[in-house]
C-alpha cells in the first residue's frame, strides 16, 4: 500500500492525517491520500501566489518548451501512472482505457504545447496604434472529477501553465492518487511552486469550495456535476471569479430511418458505455426510428453481449467496475425502475461488488427517469420514434446541453438534422470523439465556457489593449 503526498512550493509533503481510497474492483485499499485543510490549502495557494511573477514573466517559447516537457514527463511516466489509475478508477488497463487515458494526456499536453496567443495589431494607421495583449490571471485553482481523473487534470494543467498562470489542484477524493502522483513527476521539470496539489475527503473542509471562494485564486476550472458547478458559481460570486465549468450531459443519439444498423452498432456501444458509461459526453438515450428499431436493438445487444466486464488489472479485461458507491447505487435505482416500465434487452440487475454489466432498456419515453436524469453509468435507455421532428424535439427536451450524435448513411442527411441539435458537439455515425484542437464546452446547464484549441486558452487570460 502507498501513501500518496501533495507538492507545495516544490517540496514532497503530507499532512497529519491520511485517508484511504478505494480499488472499486476488489473492494480492498488502492492507496492513501493526505486528508488536507484549511492550513494546507492556504500553503498551497500562497506557493502559486509566490511563483506567479516569474512564471509570467516568462517568454512565449520558455511556456511552450516547459509544457513540451510536461508531455515527456508524462510519456516517459505513462505505464506507472496508468496502473494507478486502475486501481484507483477501475477502468481497464488495456482497450479504452488507463493507457489510452495516459495517451491522450500526453497528446493533448502537446498539442497545448504548440498554441499560443501572440500579441495582435488591431491597428496602426496615423491616428495610432491599437495592441491586444493577452494576459494571464494569476493562480489557477483546478477541481477535477473521479472519471477522467489524468486526462482532464493535463485538460485543466496545461493551458494554465502554458500562458503564464501558477496552478493548485484538487483531485476527487475517489481518485486522488493518480493526479498527485502526476503532480510530483511534473514538479521534476517545473520551476517550485507552479504546479501544487492539495487533496482531502471532502468531509470536515470541502477544499473545493474554499477554493471557489478565497481571495487569491484568480480562476477556478471545474469539471464535475452540474449541482457543484453551481455550488462553485456561488461561491466565486464575491471575488468575480473566471471560470469554466465542464458540467454533466445527458447526450442523446438520434438514428435516422436510413442508417445500416450492423455499420453502426459497435460506434453506438462505444459512444454510450467507453469507461463504463461514466463519461461526461456519453450517449445516455438513443431515439431510434420505428421501421429499424428491432434491428438496431439487435445488433448492438449482439455487440455488447460479447464485451468481457473484469478486473481493470487484469489485462482481458475491457470494461471494469462502477467507480464508487454512491453512483452504483444511483444506478441501481434508475435501472430497476425502468426495467419494471421498459423491456430489458441485456443486464439490468446490478453484479457483485461494484460491477454492473452493460444494460439496454427498451420501450421507454422521456418522463421515464432513466431517461430525464444523467444516470452516468452502463445503461442506455432506448427510444422508438415514427417523425424525425418528434425525435428532435425529445433530444432537445433536456436541461443539459453537452454533446448529441445522429446515425444515417446520409452524410448531408445528418448534418441538416445535426444543426438542429442544442449541444456544444454534435457527432455524426459516432457519439464523443474529442480532440485537442476543436473546442468542446457545453450548452444549456452542461456548463460554461470552452476547452481545448485556442479558444479554450483564451479563457486563461485577460485582454489588454493598449493605445498609443
Ligand atoms: P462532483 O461534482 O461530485 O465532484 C467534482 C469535484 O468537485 C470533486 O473534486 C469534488 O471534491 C469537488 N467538490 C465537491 N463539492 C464541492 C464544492 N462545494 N465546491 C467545489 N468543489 C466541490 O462530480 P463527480 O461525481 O466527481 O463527476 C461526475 C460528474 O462530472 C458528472 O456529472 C459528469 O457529467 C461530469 N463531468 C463533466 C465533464 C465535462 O467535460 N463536461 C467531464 C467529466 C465529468
Amino acid at each position: 500500500m502507498t501513501d500518496y503526498r501533495l507538492v507545495i512550493d516544490g517540496t514532497s509533503v503530507t499532512t497529519p492525517e491520511t485517508f484511504a481510497v478505494a480499488n472499486p474492483s476488489t473492494g480492498g485499499e488502492a492507496g492513501r491520500a493526505p486528508n488536507g485543510d484549511a492550513a494546507t490549502l492556504e500553503a498551497a495557494v500562497a506557493a502559486a501566489k509566490r511563483a506567479f511573477p516569474a512564471w509570467s514573466a516568462q517568454d512565449d517559447a520558455t511556456l511552450r518548451e516547459a509544457c513540451e516537457a510536461v508531455a515527456a514527463k508524462l510519456r516517459e511516466h505513462a505505464e506507472e501512472l496508468s496502473r494507478i489509475l486502475t486501481l484507483e478508477q477501475g477502468k481497464p488497463l488495456n482497450g479504452l482505457g488507463s493507457r489510452w487515458e495516459l495517451g491522450g494526456a500526453a497528446a493533448w499536453a502537446d498539442h497545448t504545447a504548440s498554441l499560443s496567443l501572440p500579441m495582435e495589431t488591431l491597428q496602426d494607421t496615423n491616428e495610432g496604434r491599437v495592441e491586444l495583449y493577452r494576459k494571464p490571471l494569476g493562480v489557477v485553482g483546478s477541481i477535477t472529477p473521479w472519471n477522467f481523473p489524468v486526462m482532464i487534470a493535463v485538460w485543466h494543467v496545461l493551458p494554465a501553465l502554458r500562458t503564464g498562470n501558477t496552478v493548485v489542484i484538487k483531485p476527487s477524493p475517489y481518485t486522488p492518487l493518480a493526479t498527485l502522483r502526476m503532480v510530483e513527476i511534473l514538479n521534476e521539470v517545473l520551476p517550485a511552486g507552479v504546479l501544487n496539489s492539495v487533496s482531502g475527503d471532502d468531509r470536515e473542509f470541502n477544499i473545493g469550495a474554499a477554493m471557489s471562494a478565497h481571495p487569491d485564486i484568480a480562476k477556478i476550472v471545474f469539471t464535475g456535476s452540474t449541482v457543484t458547478g453551481r455550488h462553485v458559481m456561488r461561491s466565486a460570486a464575491d471575488t468575480l471569479k473566471r471560470l469554466t465549468l465542464e458540467l454533466g450531459g445527458n447526450d442523446a443519439g438520434i438514428v435516422l430511418p436510413d442508417a445500416d444498423p450492423a455499420k453502426i452498432a459497435e460506434g453506438l456501444f462505444w459512444g454510450a458505455f467507453l469507461n463504463n458509461g461514466q463519461t461526461c459526453a456519453a450517449m445516455k438515450r438513443l431515439y431510434v426510428h420505428d421501421s429499424i428499431h428491432d434491428a438496431v436493438c439487435d445488433a448492438l445487444v449482439a455487440y455488447a453481449a460479447k464485451i468481457p466486464v473484469g478486473d481493470g488489472l487484469d489485462e482481458a479485461s475491457v470494461l471494469g467496475p462502477v467507480q464508487n458507491r454512491m453512483q452504483h447505487d444511483k444506478l441501481s435505482r434508475l435501472v430497476a425502475d425502468a426495467a419494471g416500465r421498459g423491456e430489458v434487452l441485456l443486464g439490468g440487475a446490478p453484479g457483485e461488488g461494484l460491477f454492473f454489466p452493460p444494460t439496454i432498456i427498451a420501450g421507454l419515453t422521456n418522463g421515464h427517469a432513466l431517461v430525464d436524469q444523467e444516470q452516468f453509468g452502463p445503461a442506455l435507455p432506448v427510444i422508438r420514434y415514427t417523425d424525425v421532428e418528434e425525435a428532435i424535439a425529445a433530444a432537445n427536451d433536456s436541461p443539459n446541453g453537452l454533446g448529441g450524435s445522429v446515425w444515417s448513411s446520409d452524410i448531408e442527411a445528418a448534418r441538416a438534422v445535426a444543426k438542429r441539435m442544442e449541444c456544444g458537439s454534435v457527432w455524426i455515425n459516432k457519439h464523443g470523439a474529442i480532440q485537442p484542437n476543436a473546442p468542446f464546452g457545453g450548452v444549456k446547464q452542461s456548463g460554461l465556457g470552452v476547452e481545448f484549441a485556442e479558444d479554450g486558452l483564451r479563457e486563461y487570460t485577460s485582454a489588454q489593449v493598449v493605445f498609443s
